[in-house]
């Protein structure tokens, strides 16, 4: 069934409303909504920034937006009902008075639109003015009401632990823990939210998703560009905070946590705070054994020239940030006791592309001869994330002819080739919680709180030793070789990500 005829109705303020998050991925994927049915019958948007612009000029930059990025094309009078669904209210988020506006004007719209409707603020803005509007919306009792109104605050949620605590805390001031929308929108991907169909919808992947039967987790998520137009918040920020905190952890929960109970908010949340709590805490002397930083120098991405880090508009030509980040973490609990889970993280590395894979143990004995073995590999279970989204399954097989010899083959499942079509965009599931109320989604306030703690003494040995090797590997490359170090000195290495594979037939296996 739609959500159409399930929503109250829903009014949307939309903080940043001129800025690139709005143009690029909130306005698109709305619009995608309401072009396949999903939004309510009443619905309004109301945009609110600093440029001079009106209602009019307003909606003929989301229509822009959506024309270059909407996954619909956008035909005449769809365009035009959707449109005039946008209102812009200007201000500046300091001034108090925008607020009293801003209430009196969703007074209006609410009663226009016969009663009241459920408010979201989604603050698409720079962190640092988050606890400016979050106070006054609770100042002019935007807030007041803890089922109708809720507010979306984009990652990242501090930049260490003392001040994700101290956000929380003054957050907490005006708004109870179910209005607070954390939102990471890695996870309204379909894939990532197919790990849990995965894990917990089919019935032979749990008797062996334990020490017994897994070897080791890698968890790449890999970007050939550079920081592109956000040099100068990247440079405050680096590989650790902007990915590792966020998306990477998430990631880690779900391949880590225990089954949950049901699939509402508090279980999922509660199953995957017990992961990050589980997770071995790293002693600040030994920093080095598990973690590895590096910066990009120049180097080449598809056969082009590309500036190193330190060159990229907004960045200190000696800035000591790390674009990528390499981490070993134990997970101490029963199921996961001794099982090394490695994840990396980088920009411009030589392919886009996040991957999952699970590497079981080796068979106890190997009865083939050594002709028999030369490509043996152990299982595989590779969760393709993005691109071309699916699951392979590794195994052995015998290639045909008249003596036993083996080879690696993969099962697989491809989103496209079964769906036919590629996965929404992350913004649309996530848009649709938040109009639905489901939390499901977001980061609850103890989780990022813990996130930050598990990485803390990272944090801290790094900034008080600054590197002295940056940059330290070139563009187009695998990070530096500390990286492979760390996982070599465990006997093993890091998997290539399966879509390189296949462009080279020496590494992959077949398909099945
Ligand atoms: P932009 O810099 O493009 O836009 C910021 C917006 O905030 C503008 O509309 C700006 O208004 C408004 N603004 C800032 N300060 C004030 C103020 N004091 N008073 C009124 N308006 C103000 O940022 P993005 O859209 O790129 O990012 C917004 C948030 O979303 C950030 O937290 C970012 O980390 C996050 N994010 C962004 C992604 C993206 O793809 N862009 C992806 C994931 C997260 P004006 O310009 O009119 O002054």
């Amino acid at each position: 069934m739609r959500a159409n005829s399930l929503s109250q109705p829903v009014t949307l303020v939309l903080f940043g409303a001129s800025g690139d998050l709005v143009w690029r991925k909130l306005g698109p994927a709305l619009f995608d909504l309401y072009a396949d049915g999903w939004l309510p019958e009443r619905w309004i948007a109301l945009g609110v920034a600093r440029s001079a612009l009106d209602d009019l000029a307003f909606r003929a930059r989301l229509l822009d937006g959506i024309q270059r990025f909407a996954r619909r094309r956008p035909d005449g009078a769809l365009k035009e009902t959707f449109a005039a669904r946008f209102f812009y209210l200007r201000g500046d988020y300091d001034d108090a008075s925008l607020y009293t506006a801003l209430a009196h004007r969703i007074r209006i719209l609410d009663a226009e639109g016969n009663g009241p409707s459920h408010h979201v603020f989604y603050l698409a803005v720079p962190p640092g003015v988050t606890e400016t509007i979050v106070a006054h919306l609770g100042e002019v009792g935007l807030v007041r009401d803890r089922d109708r109104d809720r507010v979306v605050i984009e990652k990242p949620f501090g930049h260490d632990l003392a001040s994700a605590r101290a956000l929380n805390a003054r957050l907490r001031r005006f708004l109870d823990e179910r209005q607070i929308y954390r939102l990471d929108h890695y996870l309204g991907k379909d894939t990532v939210q197919n790990i849990l169909a995965l894990r917990f919808a089919n019935a032979f992947f749990e008797p062996i998703w334990n020490r017994q039967y897994i070897d080791h987790v890698q968890i790449t998520v890999a970007e050939t560009v550079g920081v592109e137009h956000r040099g100068g918040y990247y440079d405050q920020t680096g590989a650790l905070r902007d990915m590792v905190q966020s998306h990477l952890f998430q990631i880690l929960c779900l391949i880590a946590m225990e089954p949950p109970v049901s699939l509402n908010a508090e279980e999922i949340h509660h199953k995957k705070l017990e992961v990050l709590r589980a997770i071995r805490p790293i002693p600040p002397d030994q920093v080095s054994a598990y973690a590895v930083r590096g910066q990009y120098g120049r180097g080449r991405i598809a056969a082009e020239e590309v500036p190193g880090y330190r060159e990229e508009p907004g960045v200190d030509p000696q800035s000591n940030i790390e674009t990528f980040v390499a981490l070993k973490l134990f997970v101490d609990n029963w199921r996961w006791q001794g099982v090394p889970f490695y994840l990396r993280t980088g920009k411009r590395l030589p392919v886009k592309a996040s991957e999952v894979s699970i590497t079981f143990r080796p068979v106890p004995h190997r009865a083939f001869p050594d002709t028999a073995v030369q490509s043996w590999q152990p299982n595989r279970l590779i969760l393709r994330l993005q691109p071309e989204e699916g699951i392979l399954f590794r195994f052995q097989a015998k290639i045909p002819g008249p003596v036993m010899r083996l080879q690696p083959v993969d099962m697989h499942f491809l989103y496209e080739e079964t769906f036919g079509n590629a996965p929404p965009e992350a913004y649309e599931t996530l848009l649709l919680d938040l109009i639905r109320g489901d939390t499901t989604q977001s980061l609850e306030a103890a989780w990022v709180e813990t996130a930050w703690a598990v990485l803390q003494p990272i944090l801290e040995t790094w900034a008080a030793r600054p590197p002295e090797n940056f940059p330290n590997y070139p563009a187009g490359t695998w990070g530096p070789p500390e990286a492979d170090q760390l996982l070599a000195q465990d006997g093993h290495q890091w998997a290539l990500p399966t879509i390189l594979e296949e462009a080279s037939p020496s590494i992959g296996g077949h398909r099945a």
